[in-house]
C-alpha cells in the first residue's frame, strides 16, 4: 500500500513532507498509512501571506458575502463527502462517527452561513447592542461596534474530529472576515488536509483566506501579535504549555481554548428502572461510551446516578454494552471502531489504570474482548469500561483524570445536593446532563451546576424524540466551559464569531454614529425626496430618507367604531369613569392597535408598487394615551436595508407617533419586503 504525503497548503503552494516528517499509522492495522511534517515551512511568509492578502480579501466583502461563501464551500463539501468518509475509517472511525465528523463540520457551516446572513447586517459593521444614550439633548451618543482583527487565527485542532474540528472554527472565523492558518492534530491530519482542497477547489475561497499545516508548527506561535488570534482544542497539558508562549502573554494574544472534560451525566432522583426514562438515560450513556470510541470531549465520563440505583444502572449498562460489536469500522456491523493509535491506546490503558485504583471495573476486559474483522493486537482496539466508585467523595482520579476513550465511572449519590456537588467536582466542564421528568429537580440541579458547566442538557419522555443527544456540540448554543475545560466558548451561535472580530465602543454625533454603522439612528439628519418613499425601489432608498405625515384627529366616534368592529371593548376604550380610575389612563383612551391602523392610513401610499409586503413589526412601544379629540401624526423613515435576493430586500423603517403637542405617543420599527 503507498503511503499518502500529505501536504501543507502555504502562501498559496503545496508543499510536501520532508525527512523531517511523522509517519502516521492506521488504528486498524497499525500499518504506516501517511506522512505529515516538514522543515521547510517559512512561517513568517504565511503570517504575512494571510494577514497581506487573505485579510483584505475577506475584508471587502460584507458579512453576506461570506456567508454566502460558506454556504457555497458547506455545498462543495457535501457533494464530495464521500471521499472523507472513505479516508476516515483508518482513523478508526465508523460510519455513525462519520456523521459526527463529517455531516456535523458541513452541518455546523451551513448554520454560521444562514446566521450570518440572518443575524448580521449586508455590511462591515456589526452593531453589537442599542445606541446608548450619552446626553441630555441626543447628540452625542455611544454604540458599540464589531470589526473584524486584521491579523490571522491559527487553529491548533484536536485527533478527533478531523472535519468538524477544523469547521467548526474556521466558520466563525471566516464569518468575522479573518483568515485562517489551520493545524490539525498529526495523527488524523490526512482527513484534514482533504477537506481542505475540496474547499480550495471550490474557488470561492479567495487567495490567503485559508492554509494548512501538516505537521509541527514551528515558531508560528512566536511570531504572532495583538491582532491574531490562537484557538486551540487538546489537552489541558498542551494548553496550559502553549497559553504561556512569551509572544501571546506580551502581545495579549486571544487564546481560546477548549481542553479537558469529565463532563457528568444525572440520572434525576425521579426516575425508576423499568420506565421511559431509565432506558432513555441508559441509552444516552452508552452511546456516549461508544460513539468515536469514547475520544469525544463532550463524552460521558462520570454517570451519577441515586444510590438506590446504583445496581440497576450497572445492570442496564453491562446489557447494553454487552451488545456493542468492536471491530473494522469498515465492517457494517461494526458499531465502536478503533482508537486513534497506539500511543492513544496506551494512554487510556494507562489513565483507566488509575481510575482502578478508585473504582472497580465492572464492564470490559481489556485483555479479553472480540474484534471483528481486523487484528485485536495491531489495531488500537480496546472495549468499554465500566467502572464503579464505591466512594466518590474521598476519589480524586474520577473527577480529575480524562480517559479519552470509551470509559466511564457509575457513582452513587445520596440526594440532590451530593449529586450537584459530586456534578461539580470536574472543576469546569463542557456538559452535564440530567435526564428527569420532574421540573423542580430540573431547576434546583440546573441554578446549582451551571456556573460549572458550559452546557446543561436535560432530556426526558416529552423531549426525548427529538432531543440531539449529551454530546453533541450545537453552533447555535455554547460550546465550552469554565476551569479544566479551558473557559473558551468555540461554538454559541455569533458569539463564537466575536471571537475574531474587535468590540469597539464609538462616540460623537448622531449624523456620524449613522455613517460608520449604515444604520439610521432617531435623533440623525434625515433626508426627503419629492417621491413618497413607497414609491421607491430598494436601490432607490436612503438611509434616514423621511417622510412626515399630517396629523389626523381620533375621535371618541372612531374609538367606539373600531371597538365595535374588533370587538375590543375593554374598559379603558369604552367606559370613561372606569378608566379615569385606572392608574394609566386620565379617562377613556384609543386602542393602541387603532393608533397603528391610523398611522399605517396615513403613511401608505396606496398604489402598486414595489413595497410588495408588510413582514412584521419590532419593540413597539405605546408611550402616551391618545384621548378623543388629540391628533397624531407620524415620521417614517428608512433605518436600515437588507438585500434578501436578487428581486427584493428589506427595509426597516422607524416608525414614531406623536400627538398635537409633539410628544412621543408611539415608536416602532416596521419590516417591509421592497423589489429591487
Ligand atoms: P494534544 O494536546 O496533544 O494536541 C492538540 C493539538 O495541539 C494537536 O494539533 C497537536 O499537534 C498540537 N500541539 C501539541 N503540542 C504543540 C506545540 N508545542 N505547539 C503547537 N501545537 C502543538 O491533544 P491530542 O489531540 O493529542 O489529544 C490528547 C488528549 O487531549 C486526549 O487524550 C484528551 O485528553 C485531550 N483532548 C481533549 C479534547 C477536549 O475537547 N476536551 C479534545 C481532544 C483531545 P500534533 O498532533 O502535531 O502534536
Amino acid at each position: 500500500m503507498s503511503i499518502r504525503d500529505v501536504a501543507s497548503f502555504a502562501a498559496g503552494h503545496w508543499i510536501a513532507p520532508d525527512k523531517t516528517a511523522r509517519e502516521i499509522a492506521s488504528a486498524i492495522t497499525g500499518e504506516v498509512i501517511a506522512r505529515a511534517g516538514t522543515a521547510r515551512l517559512d512561517t513568517q511568509a504565511m503570517l504575512d501571506h494571510a494577514r497581506t492578502v487573505g485579510g483584505p480579501a475577506l475584508r471587502a466583502m460584507t458579512f453576506h458575502d461570506r456567508a454566502r461563501m460558506l454556504k457555497g464551500v458547506a455545498q462543495h463539501l457535501e457533494a464530495n463527502k464521500h471521499l472523507l468518509y472513505d479516508l476516515s475509517f483508518d482513523t478508526g472511525a465508523t460510519q455513525g462517527d462519520h456523521l459526527f465528523d463529517v455531516d456535523g463540520g458541513i452541518g455546523t457551516t451551513f448554520v454560521f452561513a444562514s446566521k450570518g446572513r440572518r443575524e448580521m447586517p449586508d455590511s462591515h459593521v456589526y452593531c453589537d447592542g442599542p445606541v446608548e444614550h450619552l446626553s441630555r439633548h441626543g447628540s452625542f451618543l455611544g454604540q458599540h461596534i464589531c470589526v473584524p482583527l486584521q491579523g490571522v487565527a491559527v487553529h491548533i485542532n484536536a485527533f478527533n474530529f478531523p472535519v468538524w474540528g477544523m469547521l467548526e472554527k474556521l466558520a466563525p472565523t471566516l464569518l468575522a472576515g479573518v483568515p485562517a492558518i489551520v493545524k490539525p492534530a498529526t495523527s488524523t491530519c490526512y482527513v484534514t488536509e482533504a477537506a481542505v482542497r475540496l474547499m480550495l477547489d471550490s474557488g470561492l475561497l479567495p487567495a490567503g483566506a485559508v492554509q494548512l499545516v501538516s505537521g509541527g508548527l514551528g515558531d508560528m506561535l512566536d511570531r504572532l501579535t495583538c491582532q491574531d488570534v490562537v484557538s486551540f482544542t487538546g489537552s489541558s497539558t498542551t494548553a496550559h504549555k502553549l497559553r504561556q508562549t512569551p509572544a501571546l502573554v506580551a502581545n495579549s494574544v486571544r487564546f481560546v481554548a477548549e481542553q479537558d472534560s469529565l463532563n457528568a451525566s444525572i440520572l434525576g432522583p425521579d426516575v425508576l428502572p423499568d420506565t421511559e426514562e431509565f432506558d432513555l438515560f441508559l441509552k444516552e450513556v452508552q452511546r456516549e461510551m461508544t460513539t468515536k470510541a469514547g475520544q469525544k470531549c463532550t463524552a460521558i465520563r462520570r454517570i451519577l446516578v441515586p444510590q438506590a440505583q446504583v445496581d440497576a444502572v450497572i445492570d442496564g449498562l453491562r446489557a447494553a454494552l454487552q451488545g456493542v460489536t468492536i471491530g473494522d469500522p469498515r465492517a457494517p456491523e461494526t458499531r465502536m471502531g478503533a482508537l486513534v493509535s497506539a500511543a492513544q491506546k496506551r494512554d487510556v490503558l494507562q489513565r483507566a489504570a488509575q481510575i482502578g485504583t478508585e473504582a472497580t471495573r465492572v464492564f470490559g476486559d481489556p485483555d479479553a474482548f472480540a474484534v471483528v474483522g481486523a487484528d485485536k493486537d495491531r489495531g488500537a482496539f480496546v472495549p468499554p469500561m465500566l467502572f464503579h466508585c464505591p466512594d466518590p467523595d474521598q476519589a480524586i482520579h474520577v473527577h480529575e483524570t480524562e480517559v479519552f476513550g470509551p470509559v466511564s465511572t457509575v457513582m452513587g449519590y445520596r440526594d440532590l445536593d451530593h449529586a450537584v456537588a459530586l456534578a461539580n467536582r470536574g472543576q469546569g466542564s463542557l456538559v452535564a446532563s440530567l435526564i428527569t421528568a420532574d421540573p423542580a429537580v430540573a431547576r434546583d440541579v440546573t441554578l446549582n451546576i451551571a456556573a460549572y458547566h458550559g452546557r446543561v442538557y436535560i432530556n426526558n419522555a416529552t423531549s426525548m424524540k427529538e432531543a440531539t443527544g449529551h454530546g453533541a456540540p450545537l453552533p447555535h448554543m455554547v460550546h465550552g466551559g469554565p476551569g479544566r475545560a479551558g473557559g473558551g466558548e468555540e461554538l454559541g451561535g455569533l458569539r463564537a464569531v466575536k471571537h475574531y472580530m474587535q468590540r469597539t465602543a464609538v462616540q460623537g454625533s448622531p449624523e456620524i454614529l449613522s455613517a460608520i454603522t449604515g444604520t439610521w439612528i432617531p435623533e440623525g439628519p434625515e433626508y426627503t425626496t419629492p417621491d413618497h418613499p413607497f414609491t421607491r425601489r430598494f436601490g432607490q432608498l436612503r438611509i434616514g430618507e423621511t417622510l412626515h405625515t399630517k396629523p389626523r384627529q381620533v375621535t371618541s366616534a372612531d374609538i367606539t367604531q373600531f371597538a365595535q368592529f374588533t370587538g375590543d371593548t375593554f374598559y379603558a376604550h369604552m367606559d370613561d369613569d372606569a378608566a379615569a380610575r385606572n392608574p394609566f389612563f386620565p379617562g377613556r383612551v384609543a386602542h393602541g392597535y387603532l393608533l397603528l391602523s391610523f398611522a399605517a392610513g396615513l403613511f401608505v401610499q396606496p398604489d402598486e408598487g414595489p413595497v410588495l409586503a408588510n413582514t412584521g413589526l419590532d419593540s413597539l412601544r405605546f408611550m402616551k394615551p391618545v384621548q378623543p379629540g388629540d391628533s397624531i401624526k407620524v415620521r417614517l423613515t428608512v433605518k436600515a436595508k437588507t438585500p434578501r435576493n436578487a428581486d427584493y430586500g428589506e427595509v426597516r423603517w422607524h416608525v414614531s407617533l406623536r400627538n398635537q403637542n409633539d410628544a412621543l405617543v408611539a415608536e416602532y420599527e416596521l419590516l417591509t419586503m421592497v423589489a429591487r
